[in-house]
This record gives structure tokens, C-alpha cells and sequence, in this order.
């Protein structure tokens, strides 16, 4: 029986290896450019960000309303007081009383007021700035796009030449080693086809039985790795 001749299979395996990387590189980008999700994210947080900020302006809306009029109270019963229409010191009293009391509600919606505005500020700046991270995100993935599109144009012609070139290398290889192969790597996929080294498999370092590196040597028969199950071969 003749030796077993592994030079077509690891040309084969060479460009199995190569397939298998252009493959994933191609699912890699698909999966990239399919995958809105932190856009979409940006966008709802957006949405929520620029609600609040409307709901903070109307709220200071209404405070610097409610300040403007107990100001306007407060200057028409002032004007009042000092009109000289007011004569009795009852009456006086009284109105001292009600002016005293529209400065006490205006002091605290003077602070109520500041509060909101405050509040409206934070809200812009935040809607702002997420506005910024939303504008960020949709000009790197256009960049993504257009970069991952033309590579995968690329790996369209790419991809199938090389396929062409495995289909050229099948026939040198002899039709059961070359079933073995396929049956290995439809199993466990990768590299199955693992020379041997200093006595060990070089894909899971286990030191190999004398027996089974006799046998690699002899090269008359399929070997498999104890260990991990790949095809063993020895290179001349
Ligand atoms: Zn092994």
C-alpha cells in the first residue's frame, strides 16, 4: 500500500481555513449593519429626554405666571394704600395686612420660580447633549455602513473565486482520506488535519503513544489523535 499523501489535504484544509474566515467575516459585517439597536436606544432616551424638557419649560411657565400675578396684586394694593383713597385706618389696616401676606406667597413663588427655571435648564442641557450622542452614533454607523459595504462587495467576488480554487484541489486528493476529511470537519469543524511535533498533536499538545507516531510515520493508515480526534499527520 502506498503512503498516504497529505500534501493535497492540507492545501485543502489551507483554503477550507480561508473560506471559513472570509465567511465569518462576511456574517460579522451583516450582523453589524442589521444591529440598530444603540441607535434606536439613543432615540428612545431622546424622546423621553425632550418630553421632560417640554414638561420642565411649561412648568416654569406656569410659575413665572403665578409670580407675575400676585406681583400685580401686590403693586395694585400698594397703589391703593397710597392713593389717599383709603381713609380709615380699619380699612388701612387691612390692606397692610393683605400686602404683607401677597409678599409672603410672592416670596415663595419667586423661589418656586428659580426652582423651575433651574429645573428647565438641566432638562435642555441634557436633551442637548443627548442630541449630540444621537448625532454621533448615526454619522459613525453611516461610516460603518459605507465601510462594511464595500468590504462586503469585496468579499461577494472574493468568496466564490476561492471557492472555485477548493472545488480545483479536491481532485488531488485521494477520494477516502479526502471523505475522512469531511466527515472530521463536518463534526468539529476548523482545522482536523494536525501535523505531528516532538512527539505531540499540535493542535491539543497531548504527547502521543509510540505506537500511533509509528503509525503517523509510516503514514499507511488514517490516524486519529487520541485526545481531540483530528487526523494526524508527520511531515517529511
Ligand atoms: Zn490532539
Amino acid at each position: 500500500m502506498p503512503p498516504l499523501a497529505f500534501e493535497g489535504l492540507q492545501a485543502l484544509q489551507q483554503a477550507d481555513l480561508q473560506l471559513d474566515a472570509l465567511r465569518a467575516e462576511a456574517e460579522h459585517i451583516e450582523d453589524a449593519l442589521a444591529d440598530h439597536g444603540e441607535i434606536d436606544e439613543a432615540r428612545r432616551t431622546l424622546a423621553r429626554l425632550t418630553a421632560t424638557h417640554e414638561h420642565a419649560h411649561g412648568a416654569l411657565r406656569d410659575a413665572e405666571l403665578a409670580l407675575a400675578s400676585v406681583t400685580d396684586q401686590v403693586e395694585q394694593k400698594s397703589k391703593l394704600l397710597y392713593s389717599g383713597t383709603v381713609v380709615s385706618s380699619r380699612e388701612l389696616e387691612a390692606l397692610q395686612a393683605d400686602i404683607d401676606q401677597l409678599m409672603q406667597q410672592r416670596a415663595t413663588r419667586e423661589e418656586s420660580a428659580l426652582q423651575a427655571m433651574v429645573a428647565a435648564e438641566e432638562a435642555e442641557a441634557a436633551r442637548d447633549e443627548q442630541q449630540d450622542r444621537l448625532d454621533a452614533l448615526t454619522t459613525s454607523f453611516a461610516a460603518k455602513q459605507e465601510e462594511g459595504g464595500a468590504r462586503l462587495q469585496e468579499l461577494a467576488t472574493e468568496i466564490p473565486l476561492r471557492e472555485r480554487e477548493r472545488e480545483a484541489l479536491l481532485s488531488q486528493n485521494d477520494p477516502v482520506l479526502l471523505a475522512t476529511y469531511n466527515s472530521l470537519r463536518a463534526r468539529v469543524g476548523g482545522r482536523v488535519l494536525v501535523a505531528v511535533s516532538q512527539g505531540r498533536c499540535t493542535f491539543c499538545h497531548i504527547t502521543l503513544p509510540d505506537t500511533l507516531l509509528r503509525q503517523t510515520q509510516h503514514s499507511e493508515k488514517v490516524v486519529f489523535c487520541d485526545s481531540c480526534g483530528r487526523m494526524l499527520f508527520a511531515p517529511r
